[in-house]
């Protein structure tokens, strides 16, 4: 059967005019989560393909033609209590605003977005089609949960020349996901190819930079591998982050570094929150230049990090067919120790000491 994206029946929709943005919400066509559950594969594909079918948006555009969007990804967590909360959607606002201002167009409203992000969930949720918390999670520390998958992104008024954005829509649709990396050897490698080039896009979430990204890590998979890191485009020497990923690595005497944010390293805020939380530990965490030969020689533990990878730990990194392999899948590694505490404030089991955790 063909994928199905299945994307949430409410859907948001915010448009600048010139002066000031203005949303709207869009209930597209469905029937209840268990009427659709007994539709036969094809009839389920068709209303999934008409719910994913915007008729009045323009089809040439500066984002269909030239790549000039970008976008957010945050997740709304099923909580015990029945409820779902979101990790940190402010920073995810204001990521937007950032990442519209680095494309030259005007920057969406926070609080219109934020308000939007959660009035949609709510929503949905309210007919039935987000997931409930199972206790059955708990047993590979969510790895394998699910949860809300919330993609705020932009699209242009109609244009065929080269050019900027003035009134872009925003569009913010939602659907369920589980795994992104399902947890396995959990084997790296790095890519030849350069995804961010100084004075480029590279801290911009825009749709552009994921051309190369999706390259390197279709060849990275092809080769066997779980995921395509990337070195910097000056020296080739230094590691700087994953496909959709910030990249940690844990040195003797508790030293975790990660690349220094600059303009080819995506601000994650997956990123930021392990560098809190790690610091609390007790960490000396350094953001820096992270050298691939010293990560080959002397590192103990990697893992990536971001809002589709959670926390995942690498098994291994090979480079030019020089291959590393880490502790940290092991059971208490500090990758698998802040896997399960970050997972643990997400999914509402550990304490939401920094009130990263907002209530839909
Ligand atoms: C979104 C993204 C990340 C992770 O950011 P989070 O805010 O943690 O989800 C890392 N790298 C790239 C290239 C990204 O697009």
């Amino acid at each position: 059967m063909a994928f199905k994206l299945s994307i949430h029946p409410w859907v948001h929709s915010a448009r600048y005019n010139g002066e000031t943005w203005t949303g709207k919400y869009i209930e597209q066509r469905h029937l209840t989560p268990a009427e659709e559950a007994a539709l036969d594969d094809e009839a389920q594909l068709a209303l999934a393909n008409e719910r994913n079918t915007f008729p009045h948006f323009p089809l040439v555009n500066y984002t269909t033609q030239y790549g000039l969007g970008c976008f957010e990804g945050l997740k709304a967590y099923p909580q015990p209590d029945g409820s779902l909360k979101l990790f940190r959607p402010d920073r995810n606002c204001s990521r937007m605003a950032s990442s519209m201002k680095g494309l030259r167009m005007p920057p969406i409203d926070e609080q219109l977005l934020l308000k939007s992000i959660l009035e949609t969930v709510k929503r949905n949720a309210n007919l039935g089609f987000t997931p409930k918390y199972n206790t059955a999670w708990e047993n590979d520390f969510w790895q394998s949960a699910a949860a809300v998958y919330i993609r705020p992104f932009t699209y242009s008024e109609p244009g065929i020349g080269v050019n900027t954005s003035k009134n872009p829509w925003v569009i913010t649709v939602s659907t369920n996901v589980s795994a992104y990396f399902v947890p396995g050897k959990n084997e790296a490698v790095t890519s030849n190819r350069v995804r961010a080039t100084p004075n480029g896009t590279g801290w911009i979430k825009t749709a552009a930079n994921y051309v190369i990204s999706t390259l390197a890590k279709s060849e990275a998979v092809d080769e066997g591998y779980m995921e395509a890191i990337f070195l910097d485009a000056a020296t080739g020497k230094n590691i700087e982050e994953g496909t959709s990923c910030n990249f940690f690595a844990l040195f003797p005497e508790n030293k975790l570094i990660t690349p220094a944010l600059h303009d080819t390293i995506l601000p994650g805020i997956t990123r930021s929150s392990i560098i809190t939380m790690a610091r609390d530990k007790g960490l000396e965490v350094t953001e820096t230049d992270l050298p691939i030969s010293d990560v080959l020689e002397n590192a103990e533990e990697c893992f990536v990090t971001g809002t589709a990878a959670g926390i995942t730990p690498l098994g291994s990194l090979t480079h030019k067919g020089n291959k590393r392999e880490f502790s940290s899948l092991k059971e208490n590694s500090l990758s698998m120790n802040l896997l399960k505490e970050l997972k643990g404030i997400q999914y509402g089991a550990v304490e939401d000491r920094y009130s990263w955790m907002t209530a839909v």
